[in-house]
């Protein structure tokens, strides 16, 4: 059975690269009828906050991507970590390493002016007892290395890279497994978990492939079977780095703040590093668990394009009905510091979203299209301003003052026609002069449509008589 796992550390909020490794691994236990896993993996206590959790679990929650089993804590498992570190001791395939920080600089230091690549000597692998007695009265903590054999070469069939071959020459050395303070170290403490969890299949980025060549021995050393292992590609930017907060994006509320919707983002990163069988662009969650397939990973890295995922934002925002949007934007609105009541001012706020659904391609861009109706008068552009100072401007606000705010269509249309004959001029004289009054500007949304908002704003008669003095 397949059971997969994210394992975020919780040193920061929930960042898109997870984000996408977190729904890779989903996809997969959902396309196989596994378990996801949410591990939170929190043996750095100092840099590890509670409120980074916090932004992990809301992050995977609103993006969908639902666990079955955890979140399970790593600092709830010190004992587990413990047994196992004696275990290896005993086994004498780990061992206690005295070196002092001053002395490990000096070893870096003198392999530098060797041109050698930093690595750990072995040097405390076969300590005497006297050596160690004479440290140990020093007052020296040691850490606990693992021993990583120079000759041995390491093989796994990666999921998506295919054949990978490692030395054990190309690992560093003998690597810290325990810190001087008993805390377990990333790559130890993995292990034992995946394997007390049993997992199947390893999916998770790139930048984790040295490790997994780590993690292997220990796996051998623990006499404990394999998982599978993919690793999927980087999320780039558009120079072709990996994406960071000199994007603009870090956390994955980022994403949420600019107006995105989590089925959009979700659609969008499915497409970052995995190609669809029949080369679909637009699918939920849901639509993807079918499709999804380890083999359709890419190895080259995927490149985040705005272009793309404002087009498949924007698609969304249209699928929504207008409550729904409506109820997207609301936070959006209130954020900007709009004053409305959401209950009673229902009516305006569902014929508002209606007005302004078609230019919407993020939620944020409602801010700046709502603006217009969100205050008592608009700013009067000069081709608005020319228009009221046509002559017959004058006449034609006043014949509409004359009659009672439209409450529908059919009632705006006759005020309209109404005034026409009143004043003797063109619909279209009448409609630039409402439009230039009512909008400040002679370009915008329907007009008609628009004047129904300002009539239940209470702003229709103001921006008229506004208009004519
Ligand atoms: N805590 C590691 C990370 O956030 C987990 C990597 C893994 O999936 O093994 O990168």
């Amino acid at each position: 059975t397949v059971r997969v796992r994210i394992a975020p550390s919780p040193t920061g909020n929930l960042h898109i690269g997870t984000a996408r490794t977190a729904l890779f691994n989903w996809l997969f236990a959902r396309h196989h009828q596994g378990e996801f896993i949410l591990r939170i993996e929190d043996t750095d206590q100092e840099r590890s906050q509670p409120e980074f959790t916090e932004n992990i679990i809301a992050g995977l929650q609103w993006l969908g991507l639902h666990w079955d089993i955890g979140p399970i804590w790593q600092t709830q498992r010190t004992q587990r970590y413990r047994e196992i570190i004696e275990q290896l001791l005993a086994q004498k395939l780990a061992y206690h390493s005295y070196e002092t920080e001053a002395e490990l600089q000096a070893m870096r230091a003198q392999q530098e002016a060797q041109k050698q690549a930093p690595r750990y000597t072995n040097q405390h692998r076969h300590l005497t007892p006297e050596q160690i007695a004479e440290f140990i009265a020093q007052g020296r903590q040691p850490v606990i290395r693992f021993q990583i054999d120079d000759q041995r070469e390491i093989v796994w069939h990666d999921l998506v890279r295919g054949a990978m071959r490692w030395r054990g020459s190309d690992l560093g050395g003998d690597m810290v497994i325990a810190r001087a303070d008993g805390q377990p170290l990333y790559n130890f403490a993995v292990v034992v978990d995946d394997i007390d969890m049993q997992i199947s299949h390893v999916i998770r980025g790139e930048d984790h492939i040295a490790n997994t060549a780590k993690q292997i021995l220990i796996y051998e050393a623990l006499n404990a079977p394999i998982p599978d292992f993919a690793h999927t590609p980087l999320i780039l930017n558009a120079e072709g780095r990996k994406l960071s907060k000199r994007d603009g994006v870090t956390s994955i509320f980022d994403f949420r703040n600019m107006g995105y919707l989590a089925v959009a983002l979700t659609n969008y990163m499915t497409l970052l590093g995995w190609s669809p069988p029949a080369g679909e662009e637009l699918f939920t969650l849901a639509e993807a668990v079918p499709l999804f397939s380890l083999e359709r990973v890419n190895k080259a890295g995927g490149k985040f394009d705005w272009d793309k995922l404002n087009w498949i934002n924007s698609h969304y925002i249209r699928q929504l009905s207008t409550k729904e949007l409506c109820g997207e934007l609301l936070p959006f609105w209130q954020q900007a510091g709009y004053g409305f009541n959401p209950e009673s001012d229902q009516p305006w706020l569902w014929q508002l979203t209606e007005l302004i659904a078609p230019s919407l391609v993020t939620l944020k861009d409602g801010v700046d299209l709502a603006r217009f109706y969100m205050r008592e008068l608009p700013d009067y552009d000069p081709e608005a301003i020319a228009q009221l100072q046509q002559m017959e401007s004058q006449p034609i606000l006043t014949a509409l003052l004359a009659q009672t705010s439209p409450e529908d269509t059919d009632t705006a249309k006759q005020i309209v026609q109404t005034t026409v004959q009143q004043c003797g001029v063109k619909k279209g004289a009448v409609m630039k002069t409402l439009r230039a009054a009512l909008m400040g500007s002679m370009h915008g949304p329907d007009l008609i449509q628009s004047w129904l908002i300002l009539h239940q704003r209470r702003y229709a008669q103001l921006r008229l008589s506004e208009a004519l003095q």
